[in-house]
């Protein structure tokens, strides 16, 4: 499928002092009214009355501005404050979405506090920023900010998010729509798999691990942490280090996602559909997987591959999360159980072949989502011939109807 896609360009912005005063009470004011139509909602709910529409919140904003407690919220853009009151409105929409099971469930939507370590606000078309001649990125009631432009915007963008993050550092992030860009058609597919010895098993046998750059950086993190956990509770060498740790943690994010991105362009450029395997991560929080993908990132690349694949007019597949991938042999569709985690070669009792479980799991992805992946990537050593298995007696005999049962139905 090939639709029109929201791209996201984020760069580094540099505020003097005086446009971090006015950016800090755009965050505190945006803020406020994200809290008070929380706090208008919850009342509403705890009260048993029917949920209060957006139309509501938006006359109590306009209405508030004219009180003596909320008459500051007219010194900021009041399209900053709009947004805030539509991101109320995504956070509980995703929460009732995954309530109807629609997607991984969230938290219901909680109040925000000037400690969160991100602040950020948002500016649409009609609230008249823009980009000026001279490169700057010019905000209502904030200024003309510097922006380091690392790479050129493919055009217009809609919107513009200023961030602050943890370690104090000022994001503009564009969205940009852009048409597709068509890559020239290729034969290859590929299933890829979440490794937990690899960061990712593609199923023609490639095992990609985290690169260079990003295992420095978390180096780097782990040691600003240990430094940190040595300094005395409530000392100035204290706050030092906890500044280091907030600068290599958003390190560590920016090396992932520079990963990411690198990762996820190959391959899409080099596959013609890709398929991959819906973790529902959020659902894998309780348990001993949780860590590992949510340090790997899985949710966030299997986004980049998503919507780079509508970007350049490539197929997309996510699979269903009960699709038992390491459970059935790759070659001969056969299901032979759960197998425990440290198993990570396995002969297949029916055809022989000796599997690697990680790639067996990615040509199973594969397969899984329609296309027609080969199976070779994944055998280690080829199979027996059947008739000798017949004569020796010495593996389980699957008889047809089973391993037809058995087998994934799109084979
Ligand atoms: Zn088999």
């Amino acid at each position: 499928m090939v639709v029109d896609v929201q791209l996201r360009y984020s760069f580094r912005v540099y505020p003097s002092t005086g446009q971090r005063v006015a950016l800090a009470r755009a965050f505190g004011c945006a803020r406020v009214v994200f809290n008070d139509a929380l706090r208008v909602r919850e009342s509403a709910r705890a009260a048993g009355l029917p949920f209060v529409p957006s139309g509501e919140l938006s006359r109590q904003l306009t209405a508030a501005k004219k009180t003596p407690e909320r008459a500051w919220l007219a010194e900021v853009s009041s399209v900053v404050l709009q947004q805030s009151l539509r991101d109320l409105d995504t956070a509980y929409r995703n929460f009732f979405d995954g309530l109807k099971g629609r997607r991984p469930r969230m938290g219901a939507p909680r109040f925000k506090s000037r400690k969160d370590g991100r602040q950020s606000i948002r500016f649409t078309a009609n609230a008249g920023w823009k980009i000026t001649a001279g490169g700057k990125l010019r905000l209502p009631r904030v200024g003309d900010l510097d922006v380091k432009w690392s790479r050129a915007l493919p055009s217009a963008p809609s919107t513009v998010t200023v961030v602050r993050d943890s370690a104090g550092r000022y994001f503009a992030s564009f969205v940009v729509e852009t048409g597709p860009e068509v890559l020239p058609t290729t034969d290859a597919v590929v299933g890829i798999d979440l490794g937990l010895t690899h960061f990712a098993i593609l199923s023609d046998g490639t095992k990609i691990d985290s690169p260079r750059f990003l295992r420095r950086a978390e180096k780097k993190l782990k040691k600003a942490q240990r430094d940190l956990s040595r300094k005395a509770e409530g000392s100035n060498n204290r706050a030092k280090a906890r500044i280091k740790v907030a600068r290599a943690h958003a390190r560590v994010a920016d090396a992932r996602r520079e990963f990411h991105h690198q990762l996820s362009t190959r391959i899409i450029r080099e596959n013609q559909a890709v398929a991959v395997e819906d973790l529902a991560v959020k659902g894998l929080a309780r348990t001993r997987m949780a860590k590992s993908v949510h340090d790997a990132g899985w949710s966030a690349f299997v986004t980049m591959l998503e919507y780079k694949a509508a970007k350049f007019g490539r197929v997309f597949h996510r699979i269903g999360r009960f699709e038992p991938t390491s459970q059935v042999c790759s070659v001969c569709g056969v299901k032979d159980g759960p197998k425990s985690l440290d198993v990570r070669v396995w002969t297949c009792g029916a055809c022989g072949t000796v599997l690697d479980r990680d790639i067996n799991a990615a040509v199973n992805v594969a397969k899984a989502a329609g296309l027609a992946a080969s199976a070779c990537g994944a055998r280690v050593r080829p199979g027996i011939v059947p008739a000798q298995r017949e004569e020796t007696g010495t593996h389980p005999k699957p008889s047809r109807s089973t391993a037809g049962q058995a087998g994934i139905s799109v084979l």
